[in-house]
């Protein structure tokens, strides 16, 4: 059969990011501003990190694959699309001239199709909800699809998928500078899942049980993404660090087999250690993506998250800058208890911790998460485009969303602006 897989994207779309949600950087703003925007959006790229596995599995079941962004293939059996939030109008806009034109089977996948399928009623033949993998494997015929909406289904087996395909895409262009300078940077994901349960977190909307990658699985990986002229890794995994053992393990093999690779994570710091932390330092960590979320933790426990301990945040990001290992700090403003005050105070803090990058999100109720039920009443936009975490959507209890608006621009402005930072940053682009 003939699939393709339909993406919708525009510049500074990372549609793998925030669950699979996706997000947009559109900051807004005056000059300066605009010009963070130029510069984060033309050096930052990727695709769905599972897309080279799907076309993979595909191709291996004999089927012809193709990929065709923001246009609608001619006379495809299958159109495969992953639907967000960011994108939702031009999504719908490119389902309704698919319904107008084709008569392709189509399947939606992503959390935002299950989530908000009544956003796509009449546009498609099927929704997965889960994992496409198992889809994939028992199709052989058009017949053998469900309709509607899928049973929930997880690929369990990681190890017994193939390696990626990246062949139907421009690899030159995947990049995660200026966090890791060696480009093209290839995503991958070691494990899916995370066990902690921070009730805004989209990564655990369906369900949060942990499944791990074979430590000889990756290293097979990224020998072979190495072959296929990638230069770094991004490891996708939301808390790629969760089980120690398995990433000893990891940066052993590398060291053992004297692997030449850059890499970057994504992590809490209570999941780190500093002996981890030279041990991945000597493997080829080069960039952490680390939660802090907010100075006022007792604002985050009221979203169920277990707050890592001011102490162990700012001794590990210490400790990964001291060694040459670039942390990108999240912060997330305008939580409901938030005011002006713990606004400033959680960017004040941003600074005093020094990591080389930071990002500020706005609170943002994505559907499926305990967070979207907690404040479904109180959201004043429905426009999905706009869940993009930099646009208030709901109203909190103390601060207004013009309020939360300003004071994440002032964030940006604050951190990106000083000038011991530009002259390091200016370093990374010249
Ligand atoms: S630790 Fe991170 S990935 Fe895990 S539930 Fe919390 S926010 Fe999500």
């Amino acid at each position: 059969m003939k699939f393709a897989i339909v993406d919708v994207i525009k510049s500074g779309d990372k549609k793998d990011f925030n669950g699979g949600f996706g997000t947009s950087f559109d900051i807004g703003g005056g000059f300066f501003l605009k010009i963070l925007k130029f510069l984060r959006n033309s050096n930052e790229f990727f695709p769905i990190t599972l897309y080279g596995i799907y076309i993979a599995l595909l191709k291996n079941q004999g089927h012809e694959v193709y990929y065709a962004k923001n246009r609608v293939p001619d006379n495809m059996d299958v159109i495969i699309m992953h639907v967000s939030l960011v994108r939702n109008k031009e999504e719908l806009d490119i389902l309704k001239k698919i319904r107008r034109t084709q008569s392709s089977f189509v399947m939606l996948i992503g959390p935002a199709a299950f989530h908000c399928s009544k956003k796509f009623e009449g546009l498609y033949d099927l929704i997965v909800h889960g994992d496409l993998e198992p889809h994939i494997r028992e199709i052989s015929s058009i017949d053998d699809l469900p309709r509607g909406i899928s049973d929930f289904n997880v690929e369990h087996d990681l190890d017994s998928l193939p390696l990626p395909d990246w062949g139907l895409f421009d690899i030159s262009k995947f990049s995660q500078f200026p966090l890791l300078k060696r480009k093209p940077t290839a995503p991958v994901l070691a494990n899916r899942g995370c066990v902690f349960k921070c009730n805004y977190c989209p990564y655990v909307v369906n369900g949060s049980s942990n499944r791990r990658r074979s430590v000889l699985h990756v290293i097979k990986e990224i020998k072979y993404l190495k072959n296929c002229g990638f230069k770094s890794i991004l490891f996708r995994d939301p808390t790629f660090t969760l089980n120690k053992k398995w990433i000893e393990e990891f940066c052993n093999a590398i060291i053992a087999e004297n692997i030449e690779i850059e890499f970057a994570c994504e992590t809490r710091t209570d999941c780190l250690t500093e002996d981890l932390v030279k041990k991945m330092f000597e493997a080829g960590l080069r960039a952490v993506k680390v939660g802090v979320e907010s100075f006022d933790h007792r604002s985050i426990e009221k979203h169920s998250r277990i707050a890592p301990k001011k102490e162990t945040q700012e001794t590990i990001i210490n400790y990964c800058e001291s060694l040459g290992i670039r942390v990108a700090a999240f912060y997330i403003l305008g939580l409901d208890s938030d005011t002006a005050n713990s606004m400033q105070t959680t960017i004040d803090y941003s600074l005093y911790l020094g990591s080389s990058y930071a990002n500020f999100n706005i609170c943002t109720p994505l559907p499926g998460t305990k967070f979207y039920d907690e404040v479904k009443d109180k959201i004043f936009d429905h426009n999905l485009n706009h869940y993009d975490n930099f646009t208030p959507v709901f109203y909190t209890k103390c601060s207004t969303p013009k309020e939360i608006k300003y004071f994440q621009q002032k964030a940006f402005s604050k951190f990106y602006f000083r000038p011991s930072l530009i002259m390091k940053r200016m370093k990374d682009f010249f």
